[in-house]
């Protein structure tokens, strides 16, 4: 569903343009009010649904900002919108939903506004560690953290950190102190790193040790950042994000590189250079690993009579479906044209044939809606249960199947 921002802004144009940019940006919804009374109101129509309310501070009828109380009644993230670099205190501590102030001053600062917008939203599958043995400090940075909307765990120390990241892959920032009992914040670093690299997890160091040494021999150790204990919680949810931000381009990159453009699956490079790892460290598991070839029938036909662009999408919707299908695990991946290949680590027999069964006869009861066009086919499946050990026998052998599937008159799973 898509996700809708609350904008209360007096200004007119300001609402607007902000609004335009939220939706040509980010491709969320948005619902204007000029007021406190329009607040409550949209507030009560949508029952609270937004996921982030941008406020503005001087609006008609509201002083002392008690807009900002209507808003964190719904537990709505808050970004407020001022007209001056001086936010009250009073302000800043009236709400614990405040996320960021954005200083109305042109077009820079509504850019910036949508990236907090864009972070607040993204944010929410986003988890941190944090470990410190001061559990005043866990507590206060987890507070603070929480509010822009991350999943936050706390760890006393090294070990407990280590646990709690083993039963956590998706991690994805340590936010770690130096001096602990059992093991300190490198020795942790370097524990760390032997598993994920710098792209895959980022680890800020907070100490509040003074020696100008300190954060040049962490950042050389596999810190991606070090914050001076004293951080202002401006500071911290600017590197926060900063670093959450590298780590979402590093995924892009290596997406943009794995994966195809059109089916967002894996892509033909991907399934040869990982395939065989994932092979390999089946076998050493003593783990068996089958590949399933699909194929599209007559797709020909469907691109002679709805044109290439209705065959565009037909291949990004049997890509999605694939996708909903096999996602315990096993890689999906387009081989090329309508062809996909799905490898299955661990799994027996007759559950993959039943599994391909259910797939074979959806696609078979599916009818498409295109374009206002009603478009239907069929998938042929070739199924291989020969345990070879290699990528390029496996689909050799699965691809026999699936011809033999073509030349029974499609629409069938075969496997041997
Ligand atoms: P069969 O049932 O025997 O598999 O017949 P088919 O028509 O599905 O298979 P064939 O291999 O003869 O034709 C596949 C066609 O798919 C030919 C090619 O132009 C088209 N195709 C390949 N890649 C794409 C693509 O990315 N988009 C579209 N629209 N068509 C593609
Ligand atoms: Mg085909
Ligand atoms: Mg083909």
């Amino acid at each position: 569903m898509s996700k809708r921002v609350l904008i209360i802004e007096d200004s007119k144009s300001v609402a607007n343009t902000i609004s335009l940019m939220i939706k040509e940006e980010l491709g969320y919804h948005t619902t204007i009010g000029g007021s406190v009374k329009e607040c409550a109101k949209l507030l009560l129509e949508f029952k609270g649904r937004f996921d982030v309310a941008l406020l503005d501070l001087g609006l008609p009828d509201s002083n002392d900002g008690e807009i900002v109380d209507f808003v964190t009644k719904f537990n709505i993230p808050i970004v407020i919108l001022t007209g001056s670099t001086l936010v009250e205190d009073k302000i800043k501590n009236k709400s614990k939903n405040i996320v960021d102030y954005v200083v109305k001053d042109g077009i820079y600062s509504f850019k910036y506004a949508i990236s907090v917008i864009k972070r607040i939203i993204n944010n929410e599958k986003a988890k941190v560690l944090l470990v410190d043995d001061s559990r005043t400090f866990l507590e206060n940075t987890k507070e603070l953290i929480e509010r822009y909307r991350l999943t936050v765990f706390t760890a006393t120390n090294g070990k407990e950190a280590l646990n709690i990241l083993k039963n956590n892959k998706d991690v994805k920032l340590i936010l770690t102190d130096y001096y602990m009992p059992y093991m300190d914040g490198l020795e942790l670093i370097r524990k760390v790193r032997k598993e994920y690299t710098k792209d895959e997890l980022s680890i800020i160091v907070t100490s509040g040790v003074k020696d100008k040494n300190t954060a040049s021999k962490f950042l050389k150790y596999g810190a991606n950042d070090f914050l001076y204990k004293g951080f202002t919680s401006e500071e911290l949810f600017v590197r926060i994000n900063a670093n959450i931000e590298l780590l979402e381009l590093f995924d892009e990159l290596k997406n943009r590189a794995n994966r195809d453009f059109l089916s967002k699956l894996f892509n033909r490079r991907y399934l040869f250079e990982y395939g065989n790892v994932l092979i390999k460290e089946a076998i050493h598991k003593n783990q068996k690993v089958f590949l399933a070839l699909i194929d599209i029938d007559k797709f020909k036909s469907i691109n002679d009579t709805y044109g290439h662009d209705i065959g565009d999408i037909v291949i990004k919707e049997v890509s999605d479906i694939l996708q909903n299908h096999f996602n315990r695990g096993e890689l999906v991946a387009r081989l090329g044209g309508e062809e996909f290949c799905i490898l299955f680590i661990d799994e027996d027999e007759k559950s993959i044939i039943d599994r391909l069964e259910i797939l074979r006869e959806e696609f078979q009861n599916k009818i498409f809606d295109i374009d206002k066009k009603k478009v239907n086919f069929t998938v042929s499946i070739g199924c291989s249960f020969k345990e070879d050990k290699d990528l390029d026998l496996m689909i050799k052998n699965s691809d026999e199947l699936l011809y033999k599937a073509k030349e029974e008159g499609r629409n069938k799973v075969i496997y041997k």
